[in-house]
């Protein structure tokens, strides 16, 4: 008998708020405001196709498309509290959601009260499910890097480790865009107002792109990172320092980035002494949630309960929860470690 993946208390590092929505409710969405969405949004598993088919465009165009049904404050709260409701069934007891609020300004009437709608719900949905839910607010490296400075003296503003607070600060789409360097001025004012810096990284690219990560925005942890196992001195410098990887095995394998579940370098990065915290990235496109990933870890990886326990362990670790959060979590899973010690 195996534990349950479910009861496993852990923190969830890696979510997007878009990416989070349920198909069902995106359905919904788009039919109150008649928008047809792609057939491939819709028919199950929109992005497992051949690997060669797979990639980021694609993604990003049913992700736009996903995007464009968003279009009230209610939306937005919607969102937020259905993202914490399935966290919270899946075990999760914290999670760190995250926003890019350029995205809603237009209808929010601007980038602060898109944030603090987001915010609030949080707040609220921390109550409603029993669970902490925590912001993370994202540039994109689509965008000027001064759009980055405006967002990171935004999420400045709202810092904290609790619920309905700021907690880090991100930089995300597509690694092939922009120029690194040019986003460290945003996360120095981030990183000095408290917030923990958590750039996405080395997942299309490769471990140069993990070394100009490193470089020049200081991470506390990597959105992916798993590419950086293809060079071990960048592997032992990102151990050396403590650096959490937000490893995202389904968004992997439907960005085509590995062929299989088997090829996602989960166990060799975790021998090498990283620190994982498993994360599911964009459930509405990648088709699983997060106990979907530890199951990959159990059931391709060949992890132990044991082993699972301690990624459980390196999530909460990874997170930005406060000392009480922490060692109550850490405890919680030690409990269900014991259990699974004597099942039969
Ligand atoms: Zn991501």
């Amino acid at each position: 008998m195996t534990g349950d993946l479910t009861t496993l208390p852990k923190a969830h590092l890696h979510l997007h708020f878009t990416g989070s929505m349920r198909l069902s409710t995106l359905q919904e969405l788009a039919a109150g405001y008649g928008v047809r969405l792609p057939a491939a949004l819709i028919d199950g598993d929109p992005l497992r196709l051949p690997a060669t088919e797979r990639g980021w465009f694609r993604f990003q165009r049913l992700y736009d498309a996903a995007r464009a049904c968003v279009r009230s404050e209610a939306d937005m709260r919607r969102i937020v509290d259905e993202a914490a409701a399935d966290d919270a069934a899946e075990g999760s007891g914290r999670l760190e959601i995250q926003v890019d609020p350029t995205s809603y300004a237009p209808f929010m009437g601007g980038i602060t009260p898109a944030v603090e709608a987001v915010l609030d719900a949080a707040s609220t949905a921390s109550r409603d499910h029993g669970l902490e839910v925590a912001v993370i607010v994202a540039a994109s490296r689509t965008r000027h890097p001064l759009d980055a400075r405006t967002l990171a003296r935004l999420a400045a503003q709202y810092a904290g480790e609790g619920a309905g607070e700021v907690v880090g600060f991100g930089l995300s789409n597509d690694e092939r865009r922009g120029d690194t360097a040019e986003f460290a001025h945003a996360f120095s004012i981030a990183r000095r107002a408290g917030l923990a810096s958590v750039p996405h990284g080395g997942e299309l690219l490769g471990p140069s792109h993990v070394h100009d990560v490193v470089a020049h925005l200081s991470p506390d942890r990597i959105g992916h990172g798993v590419r950086a196992g293809e060079d071990p001195q960048m592997l032992d410098r990102l151990v050396t320092a403590g650096t959490t990887l937000e490893v995202c095995p389904a968004s992997n394998v439907s960005l085509g980035v590995y062929r299989e579940d088997a090829d996602v370098p989960l166990r060799r990065l975790v021998d090498a002494g990283a620190r994982v915290a498993l994360g599911a990235d964009d459930p509405l496109l990648f088709g699983s949630r997060l106990v979907a990933q530890y199951e990959t870890a159990r059931s391709v990886h060949g992890f132990s309960d044991a082993e699972l326990a301690d990624l459980a362990r390196a999530s909460v670790r990874g997170s930005r929860a406060g000392p009480t959060t922490r060692a109550r979590l850490l405890a919680d899973i030690d409990a269900w470690a014991r259990q699974a010690e004597h099942r039969p």
